[in-house]
């Protein structure tokens, strides 16, 4: 059975556009709900580890930088069939391939900065919300 927990970011591209609210709007109005947030700032360690999967591809470099540049939102979000149902509300990875209606359609620029992250498995979501939440910060 499909588990019910997505984890997310609001990458520092799109809390500079100031677009926060919007994109949790999107994300609450698609039936999500709000497990646990925070508002935070990784370093270029905390972020390399984030990614560490994908210290092998070319964009690694490019992508840690990024993702240290700035504040970002990180949030465990709730729903049934939450990882796939949260993935066709993002869109595609690239921005330019992105479905009309998705958050990435509206807030990304490119597809490196893209807005928001969403997990890709059940097991990633786990991992990820323990990356940036203890059990006292999750209701
Ligand atoms: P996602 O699951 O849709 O986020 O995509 P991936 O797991 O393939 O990649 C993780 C993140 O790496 C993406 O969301 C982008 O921020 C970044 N990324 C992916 N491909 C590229 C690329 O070709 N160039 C750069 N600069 N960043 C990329």
């Amino acid at each position: 059975m499909a588990n019910n927990i997505t984890f997310t970011m609001i990458k520092p591209d799109a809390v500079r556009a100031n677009n926060i609210g919007p994109i949790l709007s999107m994300m609450t109005e698609a039936g999500f709900r709000i497990k646990a947030m925070k508002y935070t700032h990784l370093n270029k360690d905390t972020a390399g580890k984030f990614y560490e999967v994908h210290k092998e591809r070319p964009f690694y470099g490019e992508l840690v930088d990024f993702m240290s540049s700035g504040p970002i939102v990180a949030a465990i979000l709730e729903k049934d069939n939450a990882v796939e149902d949260f993935r066709k509300l993002i869109g595609s990875t690239n921005p330019a391939e992105a479905d009309e209606g998705t958050i990435r359609k509206q807030y990304a620029t490119s597809i490196g900065e893209n807005a928001v992250h969403g997990s890709d498995s059940d097991e990633n979501a786990k991992i990820e919300g323990d990356f940036f939440f203890n059990n006292l910060e999750v209701f």
